[in-house]
């Protein structure tokens, strides 16, 4: 099966630009924030909308009140404007409850947030599941705070409303799906978040115009609350996901690493290491683990989906400090990271496309190639050797039980010209697809 066709380096400055236009939008795991980032993907793409109200139990959790915020600041005892919400959403902690009051430097200070090592970022935090207001500055603006009285004032609401997510479906020949999930809960900050949803708006604004095997589920949810919450609404669907991608940080100057499925032996693993093997550039491949993003949820053990994470620099793992700061920006994505992120993700869908298995309808001995005009007649250029044997290797591992890529991988051949041969070995009725 054909795929589309991309032109790489325009993708990457295409993702970047939808990127530039959704950075500045304050998300959190509920509220208007999250509903005006859907309805710019939404020029993009169809999506179905759920809302869930608040109060609605899913599994263990219990979907939280709805949060939004007008504006907040902070005024010092000068009538200076130290905080204004206007210039980083990232000021205030997510989830912070309505407040307007005249308070002491020492009552402020346990409620404001820094980050020590890092005096010119502002931290990213949230009190989701705990009622509390807070701030967060840069630490060499709060060292500088004077005793005295300050105005604080938070224009926020905390009330029953409902949980937002989006999905993006697309009907291949099978029921058998393919699903990439992306989170959309964080506020302005690039790698970890929006990278995820502008590869996963792109991928699928291709993917929605051509003919697939698969067909293609695309979440576009709040992390943890919202994977947990899909989970809940669609556990008799689940059987029909055959592989699974978890999107985040995709566009940082890292190599690529890829995550396992917790089973770390599914379809979806093998084409991912062969992508990254075969990628001639540093890669890293490394175990599941149970926290992360959200194949925590999907590789949870009563699920236990065939869910792996294709992301370049993993928070936490020591490269990607910029992680929940105001560092996470525009700047430190860059079009050729998503880009090249884009094109692995691209490489990944057409193997799993591609990879079926074939009965050789010759089994008896070789097919005499030359009667059909497939085996060289001059020459021995090296192409066509190759093309050669990925005759023999088809022919001979066509056996119902080895798929393309396992004969890829066993003779080291390329998938794309393992792909091209045994097409042209259908046409002479030498093999049969395995259904
Ligand atoms: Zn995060």
């Amino acid at each position: 099966m054909e795929l589309f066709l991309f032109e790489k380096e325009n993708v990457g400055k295409q993702m970047h630009k939808f990127m530039t236009e959704l950075f500045p939008i304050c998300r959190s795991i509920t509220g208007n924030g999250v509903r005006e980032t859907l309805k710019k993907i939404q020029t993009y793409l169809p999506l179905k909308i759920t809302e869930v109200p608040s109060g609605t139990k899913a599994f263990d959790w219990i979907i939280p009140k709805e949060w939004n915020i007008k504006s907040a600041y902070v005024i010092d005892p000068k009538g200076n404007k130290i905080i204004d919400f206007k210039n980083s959403n990232l000021h205030v902690v997510s989830y912070s409850i309505p407040i307007h009051k005249k308070i002491s430097l020492s009552e402020l200070k346990p409620h404001i947030h820094t980050l020590p090592d890092m005096p010119k970022s502002i931290p990213y935090l949230t009190s989701y599941y705990n009622e509390d207001w807070g701030f967060c500055m840069k630490h060499e603006d709060f060292i500088e705070l004077e005793e005295g009285e300050y105005e604080i004032m938070i224009d926020s609401s905390l009330e029953n409303g409902s949980l937002t997510y989006a999905e993006f479906f697309k009907k291949g020949e099978l029921d058998d799906e393919f699903l990439i999930s992306c989170y959309i809960c964080h506020p302005s900050m690039c790698n970890d978040n929006l990278s995820g949803v502008v590869l996963a708006t792109f991928l699928a604004t291709y993917l929605k115009d051509v003919n697939t095997r698969y067909s293609y589920r695309i979440l576009f949810i709040p992390e943890t609350i919202g994977a947990i919450t899909w989970l809940s609404k669609n556990e008799q669907e689940l059987y029909k996901i055959k592989h699974g991608l978890v999107a985040t940080c995709l566009g940082d100057s890292g190599s690529i690493t890829y995550k396992k499925t917790r089973e770390g032996d599914n379809e979806i693993d093998k084409i991912a290491k062969y992508v990254l093997e075969n990628s001639k550039q540093d890669y890293s491949i490394i175990d599941f683990f149970p926290n992360g993003s959200d194949e925590r949820q999907f590789c949870s053990p009563g699920f236990n989906l065939p869910c792996g994470s294709l992301v370049r620099s993993i928070p936490g793992s020591g490269k990607f400090p910029e992680y929940h700061t105001s560092e996470d920006n525009l700047d430190f994505v860059k079009a050729e990271n998503l880009a090249d992120t884009f094109s692995k993700y691209y490489e990944i869908i057409y193997i799993s496309e591609n990879n079926v298995k074939y009965f050789n309808l010759n089994p008896k001995c070789e097919p005499q190639l030359g009667k059909r005009g497939l085996y060289r007649n001059l020459g021995s250029q090296k192409h066509s050797e190759e093309k050669d044997l990925a005759i023999f290797w088809i022919l001979n591992q066509s056996d119902g039980k080895n798929s393309l890529l396992d004969i890829a991988i066993k003779s080291k051949l390329d998938f794309h010209l393992i792909k091209e041969v045994a097409d042209n070995l259908i046409k002479h009725n030498l093999l049969k697809h395995i259904k």
